[in-house]
């Protein structure tokens, strides 16, 4: 290991700690960062949001992005099987993101960030896994371990991006699991499913059936990502095996049993469990989180590397200004910590709604324009670093429509109960 005193330790390979670690090392910081993997390594959160191009574009890396031919996607399809309703939303023209992204095998796009970020400078010391962290007045130390080999490191500020590992959280801080998402999805990659044609080819498509909602990614090379995500009650109660779980769940869910007519799995049946929490502290004197270190809410608006990739450039900006004037109190990361809650609350507030069917119903059927774009900003990801008034208006027309259709469908004898408790 050198010993060289890094600038920056950064806990974990996967986006969040690869886009920190790029961004820093372009400004010229010294980075190490640890990976506990060797790569290319599976990972479930395959469907990308427009607004992460421009990070990729900031870091220097859309381009190689672009070349690598993974699946362009140009919108979500929603189904609901209740009311036999769909719904296609299609990213739109005139915003500062583009009207596309991208969906892609996470082994591959992680492995192609990671390497980016070690063309960058970053020394990358991987498969290493960090065991435990010490924070001094100078700055803090790792213990980690390399092929069963102990050793130690050193430098001025730490970068928590160890995903659901969560190391801070879990070493001296607290993990608050969100009531009512535990939920668990099985997911599998087939071959020779149904695809769309045209544009609407790499769509994400949603269906939502009375035990949850399946995600169908179609990824490159004829692979489809198909997951099915319900609530752990269900998996707890069910007396097979998870693979005729699975199986039973397909069959519930006529479209997608459909489209799978043609399709062989090609991999394994892939389980995560209780993917709800919030983790604290985000920041802290020499550290802050970065990612799904932060917190995990539902995957059901494909988020969670936009977040990732969000936050990991907004705190290589905050530690940069830090490592400049030689102060790393937690109290200099607040703003951070304010713009990482700041661009968290839309998509926690669609992803709490999203399950009462009367939010869902009007969420599909946007009425105006106004609302429409309003929508299709939080779901592009647009709204995190910035939420002009128009949008926050527009979705206050859209909650409003939702009250009144709550009514009217209570009126109506029609299911008002959330569907949190699938
Ligand atoms: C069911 C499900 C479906 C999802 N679908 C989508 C989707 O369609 N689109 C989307 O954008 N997101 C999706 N997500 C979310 C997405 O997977 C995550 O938000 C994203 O991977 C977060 O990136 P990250 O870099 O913070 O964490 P990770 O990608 O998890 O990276 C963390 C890395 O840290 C490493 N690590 C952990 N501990 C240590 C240690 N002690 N030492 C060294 N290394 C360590 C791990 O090996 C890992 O590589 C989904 C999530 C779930 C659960």
């Amino acid at each position: 290991m050198s010993p060289v005193l890094h600038d920056v330790i950064v806990v974990g390979g996967g986006p969040a700690g690869s886009t920190t670690s790029a961004f820093l090392a372009r400004a010229g910081r010294r980075v190490l960062l640890f990976e506990r993997e060797p790569f290319p390594r599976f990972h479930v959160g395959e469907s990308l949001l427009p607004a992460t191009l421009p990070i990729l574009d900031r870091m220097g890396v859309l381009a190689t992005v672009a070349e690598h031919g993974f699946q362009l996607k140009h919108g979500a399809t929603f189904h609901d099987q209740e009311s036999d309703y769909q719904r296609t939303f299609y990213f739109l023209t005139n915003k500062p993101w583009p009207s596309y992204s991208y969906q892609v095998r996470r082994s591959d796009f992680d492995a192609l960030l990671l390497e980016h970020a070690s063309k960058q400078g970053v020394d990358v010391c991987q498969p290493a896994t960090v065991e435990s962290v010490a924070f001094d007045l100078d700055g803090v130390s790792v213990a980690a371990r390399r092929d069963g080999l102990p050793f130690t490191a050193r430098a001025r500020f730490l970068v928590d991006a160890t995903g659901r590992d969560g190391l801070i959280a879990t070493k001296l801080g607290r993990r608050e699991r969100i009531p009512n998402l535990g939920k668990v999805a099985l997911f599998a990659h087939f071959r020779g499913a149904e695809r769309a044609a045209g544009r609407d080819e790499g769509n994400i498509r949603i269906h939502v059936f009375d035990d949850g909602w399946f995600w169908w990614i179609p990824l490159a090379s004829d692979l489809t990502s198909l997951g099915c995500v319900m609530h752990a009650r269900t998996v707890r109660r069910w007396p097979g095996s998870l693979d005729e779980l699975y199986a039973e769940m397909i069959r519930r869910c006529p479209r997608v049993a459909a489209g799978l007519v043609c399709g062989e799995r090609v991999t394994e049946i892939h389980r995560v469990a209780n993917f709800s929490y919030m983790n604290g502290p985000l920041v802290g004197d020499r550290f802050l989180a970065v990612g799904d270190a932060i917190a995990f809410v539902d995957p059901i608006f494909s988020s969670g590397v936009h977040i990732a990739m969000q936050s990991g450039e907004l705190a290589a900006g905050a530690v940069d200004e830090a490592l400049a004037d030689g102060r790393f109190t937690a109290a200099r990361f607040a703003p951070y910590e304010r713009a990482v809650e700041r661009g968290l609350r839309p998509f926690f507030r669609f992803i709490h709604k999203y399950y009462e069917p009367a939010f869902f119903e009007v969420f599909l059927r946007p009425r105006t324009r106004f609302v429409l774009e309003a929508v299709l900003s939080v779901l592009s990801g647009g709204a995190f670093l910035k939420m002009g008034w128009g949008t926050r208006l527009a979705l206050l027309v859209l909650f409003a429509g939702a009250r009144v259709n709550l009514w009217t469908r209570r009126r109506a004898g029609r299911p008002v109960e959330s569907r949190l408790e699938w």
